[in-house]
This record gives C-alpha cells, sequence and structure tokens, in this order.
C-alpha cells in the first residue's frame, strides 16, 4: 500500500505529471459545425452535453472567449432552489433541482450536490404574505415550502438569537428542505468533459466579435480565430448577452448589473441551512470548505467593471451581524463580483429570436439553479426549433405580448 505523507504530497504537487489524462481536448477549430454555442460556463456546455446526449447532434462547437466557467458559473454562491411565484417558474426550477440531484452520477463527476434547507426570514407582513401565496404556488406543483414561526427557525439555526432591538423584527420564516448547494466550478468541468467525450469541441481563448447573417438568418460567427461556419447559432453569454446579441442586430429587453460576494475565514460547521433576510435584501451559508458565503443585491446601475461598490458590502454586512453578532469578529477573506444580465421580468429568457438559426439563453439573475435544466431545454430548442412546454412562457415574445412572468419577492436570493 502506498504511504502518503506531506512529503509525497508535496512531491507529487510538483512533479508534472505526463500520464494524467486532459479532461477534455484543446482542438483546432474545424471550418464548419451543425451547431455553435457561444458561451463556455455552465449553460454552454451543459447545451453541448445536452445536444449529444438527447439528440445526437454531435458536429458541435462550444466558442469561449476566456476559460471554461471563468464567468458567472465561477463566481456564484451556489445556491439552488425553486420558489418562484408565477405558476410557469416553479415546475421549471423544480425539474432543474430533480437534474442537478442526478447530475453527479450522470456526468461520472462529483459535483458535491448537498442538501442544505433555506430559510427565509420574514421581516414584514407584507413578506409574510407573499411567502404564503409562493407556497400555495408550490404545493400546487408539489414542491415543499413551509411557514415556520421564529422558535423552529432557533431549533434549526441554534446560533439565531433574535436580536433585542432589530432594525425590522423577525416575524418567523418560510423554509425549503430541498434547497441545495453544488460545487459551481465543477458544473462546468464535469458537463465540459463529457460533451468532449461525445465529440463536441471546446475552443478557449476565442472569442465571437461578429456574427454573420444572411438574409433573416445566421450563418455562422467571426472569431478571433477566424470565420466558422454554422447550421445553427446559441448562445450563452451571461453579463454580455446584449453585446453578442448586437452582433447580430438584436437588441434584448435586458440590463447587465454587477453583483458581489464575500467569504470569510474558514471555522468549524457552525450553520448547515442557507439563510436568506428578506427584509435586508441579503443572505448567508456555510460552505463546505467551513467559510460563510454572503451575498446581497446588484448594485444599483449598468456596468461591465466585474465589481460592485463599497455601500453594498456595507449594508449587507451590518444586516449579517446585526442576525448574528457571533460573527462580529470574523475576517473577510475574499471578495469578488460578476456581471448578470437582468431580465425586466426577473425570469430567464430561452428563446428563438427574429433571425433563423439563432437561439439565446439568458440565465437572468439567478443562473446556477437552472443550469442543467436552461441548458437541456436551449439544446431542444436549437435541436426542434420549438420550444419545449417548460420554456413557452419564457420566450422574448412575451415581451411584446405584455404577457410578463414576473418574479421577485420575499424569494430574494440568487
Ligand atoms: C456574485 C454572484 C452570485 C450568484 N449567486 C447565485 C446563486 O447562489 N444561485 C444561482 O442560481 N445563481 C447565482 N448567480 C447567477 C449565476 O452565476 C449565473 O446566472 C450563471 O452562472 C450563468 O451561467 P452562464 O453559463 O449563462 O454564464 P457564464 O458562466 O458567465 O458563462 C458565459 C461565458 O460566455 C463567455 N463569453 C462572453 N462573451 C463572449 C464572446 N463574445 N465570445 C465567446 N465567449 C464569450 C464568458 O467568458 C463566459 O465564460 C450569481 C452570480 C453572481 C455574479
Amino acid at each position: 500500500m502506498q504511504r502518503f505523507s506531506i512529503f509525497s504530497l508535496l512531491r507529487n504537487g510538483f512533479r508534472y505529471r505526463a500520464d494524467w489524462q486532459r479532461m477534455w481536448r484543446s482542438p483546432e477549430p474545424k471550418r464548419r459545425y451543425d451547431v455553435v454555442i457561444i458561451g463556455g460556463g455552465g449553460h454552454g456546455l451543459g447545451a453541448a452535453w445536452y445536444l449529444a446526449q438527447d439528440h445526437g447532434i454531435r458536429n458541435v462547437a462550444v466558442i469561449e472567449k476566456g476559460w471554461l466557467g471563468g464567468g458567472n458559473t465561477a463566481r456564484n454562491t451556489m445556491t439552488i432552489r425553486s420558489n418562484y411565484i408565477r405558476p410557469p417558474s416553479v415546475p421549471f426550477h423544480e425539474g432543474s433541482m430533480a437534474l442537478y440531484r442526478e447530475l453527479s452520477r450522470e456526468l461520472n463527476y462529483n459535483l458535491m450536490v448537498g442538501r442544505r434547507g433555506m430559510i427565509s426570514f420574514l421581516q414584514s407582513s407584507q413578506a409574510a404574505r407573499t411567502a404564503a401565496r409562493m407556497a400555495n404556488t408550490m404545493h400546487v406543483h408539489g414542491a415543499k415550502y413551509e411557514l415556520i414561526d421564529v422558535e423552529e427557525i432557533k431549533r434549526r439555526v441554534p446560533i439565531f438569537r433574535p436580536p433585542p432591538r432589530p432594525r425590522l423584527e423577525v416575524l418567523g420564516g418560510v423554509y425549503q428542505p430541498e434547497a441545495m448547494m453544488a460545487r459551481h466550478d465543477a458544473v462546468a468541468w464535469g458537463f465540459a468533459r463529457m460533451a468532449d467525450a461525445h465529440g463536441v469541441d471546446i475552443i478557449q481563448n476565442c472569442e465571437v466579435i461578429g456574427i454573420r447573417r444572411s438574409g433573416a438568418g445566421v450563418i455562422g460567427v467571426e472569431t478571433t480565430h477566424g470565420f466558422i461556419e454554422a447550421g445553427k447559432v446559441g448562445m450563452a453569454v451571461a453579463g454580455h448577452g446584449s453585446v453578442v446579441a448586437e452582433m447580430a442586430g438584436i437588441r434584448l429587453p435586458i440590463e447587465v448589473q454587477p453583483l458581489q460576494a464575500w467569504v470569510s475565514e474558514p471555522v468549524k460547521p457552525v450553520l448547515h441551512e442557507i439563510v436568506v433576510f428578506s427584509g435586508y435584501g441579503c443572505y448567508m451559508m456555510q460552505s463546505d470548505k467551513g467559510e460563510l458565503v454572503i451575498g446581497g443585491p446588484t448594485d444599483p446601475y449598468p456596468s461591465y467593471a466585474q465589481r460592485g461598490t463599497f455601500r453594498v458590502i456595507e449594508q449587507v454586512t451590518s444586516a449579517v451581524l446585526e442576525m448574528f453578532p457571533i460573527f462580529t469578529r470574523m475576517k473577510l477573506l475574499r471578495h469578488w463580483a460578476g456581471m448578470l444580465d437582468i431580465v425586466y421580468d426577473g425570469s430567464p429568457i430561452i428563446s428563438k429570436t427574429p433571425l433563423r438559426n439563432f437561439y439565446v439563453d439568458i440565465a437572468g439573475a439567478g443562473g446556477f439553479k437552472t443550469t442543467p435544466m436552461a441548458a437541456r431545454m436551449h439544446a431542444w430548442l436549437i435541436a426542434k426549433d420549438e420550444p419545449h412546454d417548460l420554456i413557452r412562457d419564457f420566450g422574448l415574445d412575451r415581451f411584446e405580448r405584455g404577457r410578463l412572468v414576473v418574479e421577485g419577492g420575499v424569494s430574494f436570493n440568487r
């Protein structure tokens, strides 16, 4: 039996292992593909995998301007939930959670999917009413969502002691037992590995700089590696949706806003559930590494800067410390931001476009949780040129017909 010590760990860590297999190839782009997907995050890589697996379409390329998962996929706070209020939203998000539960097995790659449960603290009677409505919608679709009192919150989160003089009193909570967390970059790597094994070409460090049209259709993409002809083109570029769509001459009803998150130094396990403070618009959980992961609202202005303002950090941190003074002396370890394509009604867009053979998947504000389902639906749309029933309400036509799927309310949590 091989003995492991700190020395063998260091020796192996620094030694180049020629026998280690690459997880995916780095091919030169071909001149033509049946489908080109722009964007190598979870959504784009997932779409490529589902095109190959569900529809047998394997002459596919994923074009990524940086590295896989380097966008929002590896910047998010990893929460997966389905507490939404409109009827089309719940089955879509519930379906995504069901896919996540099986995904490690399906991709043969450990995504570290773990059931945590999520408690939203209700801090106004309006929030409590919205939670009750949401629970009704969710129950109709078979999802679990329970109103709980402060005693139950204390039982589930023993470190919570209702503060004596809160700015907003905690009236109770609402609990989603099935809420999960998963390792975000592993989602991109798992999809990439399987897509590659099924013949998909993953091309990194290659930026799409133009979309070539012929009449009312798209025929390929201009890239920093030259023109690539494509039968169909799908776009999953969160945070760059308007920039890339504009290359095809299309304006989307979205706006880019920065979203920040930060983590503390690691500590022993103290918080199992994901907790959301609905009145303060922020949330917190403890990662498997022991870090407290903290997030809040988007910065309220459009920006591509990939960084947010101190005002949000201050506002969110003071809310977290008001609720959990136990963390007052902890140190901040890292902070970062990503750019979200904010859709005006708060729901995703997975849709055909006015251009033939050009499809878009706009993840919206909370697209980590939807990654497998959105990717699968995007692949369906590309393969069949028709939306699946689950995404009929998420098309671009809803903005023309006034049939918005307005989301928000107490579920605030990305
Ligand atoms: C701080 C933060 C916290 C979040 N927390 C959560 C959460 O807890 N739960 C949740 O569900 N969601 C969360 N989200 C949202 C979630 O991360 C995103 O919605 C989701 O990851 C989008 O995935 P994607 O694959 O569409 O995009 P990305 O992972 O951003 O991938 C898009 C890719 O497209 C590439 N690209 C862009 N332009 C081009 C081009 N011209 N040519 C080629 N490639 C291009 C980019 O480089 C990028 O890699 C959070 C986001 C942030 C920023």
